[in-house]
C-alpha cells in the first residue's frame, strides 16, 4: 500500500480514449485541472469522466482546480518567434499592441511591469532560458541588454530574479474560473503567486462569495512567498512546493534546501505538502524515467511530502500511465526506509484539543503495538491529518459517509478512503463492520492488533474522543 499520494495533471494527453481509467488503475489519488489552458466547458467534461470512472471503480479521487494567476507574459511576435543574439539590446514596450512584436521589441498583457522593475533587475524569460539584464526604464518601457540569447516564442511568462513584481494574486480570469469550478465542485483549489497569508484569505472570501468549500492549497512559487511563509501555510490547507517558477526566482540550487524544510513546516503546522514540476520530465519523451528523476522522487518521499505530482507528463507526454507506475513503485520503495516509518510523536508538546491527544495517542500506540491498521471514523477528517502528520508505515483507514471527506483524504500521506455509514449502523456493530472491510480486503487476519478511533457523539464533528485496541477475531469487537 503506497502512503505517498500521486497527482497528474490532466491536458491533450489525457483526452484519449481510455487513458483517465489507465491513469485511475496505475494509481493516481488527486487530478489537476489546469485553468491556464482550455475552456470551461472542457474541464467540466474531464471532471464528469473522473467521477463516473472514480465510482465504477469505487476509488476515491480528489480534483484539484489549479487556477492561473499573475503569470506575467510576454504578448506575441509579428512573426511567432524572434533569435535573440548575447549583448543585443531588446525592449519590453508596454504600449506596444499585442501582435506587434519584433527582433527589437515585444509588448506585455501586465501594464504595470515598469513600476515593479529597477535598473540592472534580471529579468528570466521563459523559465530563465532567455536572461535579460534591465539597462533603463520609463514609465512604459524596459530597455534591456540580452544575457543569454535564444529563440523567444509569444506569449512566454516573465519573473524578476530574486522577486517583486506586485501583481495582485487573483485576477479577473481566476475570479470566472473559480465560479466555475464551485459549480463542477471541485475538492481543492490551488492559489497561483501568492505573496502573503493575506492573499490567502482574500482568495477565501471569494471563494466564500461563489460558494465554493473547496479546501485550499497554496503555490509556493515566488521569492516572495517564502519571506511570509509562515502566514501563507497558516491560510492554507496545503502547500505545493512549485519548483518551476520558484526555480527562475531563486535560483535553481537554492530548490533542494527550501523543499525539505517546506515540507518539515508544513507537517508541522498541520498541513499537507505537495512537491511538484520536473519530477519525471524525461518521461514527457521516454518510457523509463533517469537515475535522477529516480531519486528526486524518492528523496521527496524522504523529505515527508505528502504528495508528488506530475505536470507535463501526463498532461502532454507520450507514457502518461508509465509515468504514474515509475513514479508509483519508486514511491513504494522508499517507504520501506526505517527513517520515514518512525517518529518522536510530538512527546515535547502539548496538544490543543481532544481529537488531537486521541489521535497522537492512536499513532504512538499503532507504531509501538506493531499494529496492522488504524481504523478512524470520521466526520472531516480532520483526526487523520493530525495522524498522517506522524511518521509511520502504518496505514490509516478514513471511515466515513462523506463523499467530499473521502476526497479531502485522498491527499493525505497514508490515510486511505473508506465508505461506511455510522449514522446507519448499529453503535455495537461499528467496530466489527469496520474489521470485517478490512479482513475481506486482506489487510488484517486474526491476531493482528487495529487502533480504532471514534466520537461518542455519531455524525458529529471534531468530536473523535475514544481510542480502542482491539486483536482481530476477540469478541471485544461487539463493544462500543
Ligand atoms: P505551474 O505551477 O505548473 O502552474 O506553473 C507549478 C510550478 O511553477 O512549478
Ligand atoms: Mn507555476
Amino acid at each position: 500500500m503506497r502512503r505517498t499520494k500521486i497527482i497528474a495533471t490532466l491536458g491533450p494527453a489525457t483526452d484519449k480514449p481510455d487513458i483517465l481509467e489507465k491513469l485511475i488503475n496505475a494509481g493516481v489519488d488527486v487530478f489537476r485541472l489546469n485553468y491556464s489552458h482550455q475552456t470551461h466547458e472542457h474541464h467540466e467534461n474531464r471532471m464528469k469522466e473522473i467521477r463516473r470512472l472514480s465510482s465504477k471503480h469505487k476509488h476515491a479521487v480528489a480534483i484539484i482546480a489549479d487556477l492561473q494567476g499573475p503569470k506575467i507574459r510576454i504578448e506575441n511576435f509579428k512573426n511567432g518567434e524572434i533569435e535573440l543574439v548575447e549583448g543585443e539590446n531588446f525592449k519590453i514596450d508596454t504600449t506596444l499592441s499585442k501582435n506587434d512584436g519584433d527582433q527589437s521589441r515585444v509588448g506585455t498583457s501586465y501594464k504595470k511591469l515598469p513600476d515593479d522593475i529597477k535598473v540592472k533587475d534580471t529579468l528570466m524569460i521563459d523559465d530563465g532560458r532567455i536572461v535579460l539584464n534591465v539597462l533603463s526604464k520609463n514609465k512604459n518601457v524596459i530597455d534591456c541588454k540580452v544575457i543569454t540569447g535564444g529563440t523567444l516564442s509569444n506569449g512566454k511568462g516573465i519573473n524578476i530574479q530574486g522577486g517583486g513584481l506586485s501583481a495582485k494574486s487573483i485576477t479577473e480570469k481566476d475570479i470566472e474560473d473559480m465560479q466555475h469550478a464551485a459549480k463542477i465542485k471541485v475538492d481543492y483549489i490551488a492559489i497561483s503567486f501568492p505573496r502573503n497569508g493575506s492573499d490567502i484569505k482574500k482568495a477565501r472570501k471569494m471563494m466564500k462569495d461563489c460558494n465554493c468549500n473547496a479546501h485550499v492549497i497554496a503555490k509556493i512559487e515566488r521569492a516572495d512567498a517564502l519571506i511570509n511563509i509562515d502566514e501563507i501555510i497558516e491560510e492554507s490547507d496545503a502547500i505545493m512546493i512549485a519548483r518551476g517558477d520558484l526555480g527562475v526566482e531563486i535560483g535553481d540550487a537554492a530548490l533542494p534546501p527550501i523543499q525539505k524544510s517546506l515540507i518539515k513546516k508544513a507537517r508541522q503546522m498541520d498541513r499537507v505538502a505537495i512537491t511538484a514540476t520536473q519530477m519525471m520530465e524525461s518521461m514527457i519523451e521516454n518510457k523509463i524515467p533517469t537515475r535522477a528523476e529516480v531519486f528526486d522522487v524518492a528523496n521527496a518521499v524522504i523529505d515527508g511530502t505528502d504528495a508528488v505530482m506530475l505536470s507535463g507528463e501526463t498532461s502532454i507526454g507520450n507514457y502518461p500511465d508509465e509515468a504514474v507506475k515509475s513514479m508509483s513503485r519508486i514511491c513504494e520503495e522508499a517507504e520501506k526506509q526505517r527513517s520515514v516509518r518512525v517518529s518522536d510523536h510530538r512527546t515535547n508538546l502539548s496538544f490543543d484539543n481532544i481529537p488531537m491527544a486521541i489521535a497522537m495517542s492512536s499513532m504512538y500506540s499503532a507504531n509501538h503495538i506493531g499494529a496492522k491498521a488504524i481504523c478512524s471514523l470520521t466526520e472531516t477528517g480532520g483526526t487523520c491529518l493530525w495522524m498522517s502528520r506522524i511518521s509511520s508505515g502504518i496505514p490509516i483507514f478514513a471511515f466515513t459517509r462523506h463523499t467530499s471527506t473521502r476526497r479531502r483524504v485522498a491527499l493525505f500521506r497514508g490515510v486511505f478512503p473508506m465508505k461506511f455509514d455510522i449514522t446507519h449502523t448499529d453503535p455495537l456493530e461499528a467496530n466489527k463492520q469496520m474489521i470485517d472491510q478490512l479482513t475481506e480486503q486482506k489487510i488484517v487476519e486474526k491476531g493482528d492488533f487495529v487502533i480504532i478511533t471514534k466520537g461518542d457523539l455519531r455524525g458529529e464533528r471534531g468530536a473523535s474522543n475514544n481510542m480502542k485496541i482491539i486483536q482481530v477475531g476477540q469478541a471485544l469487537e461487539h463493544t462500543l
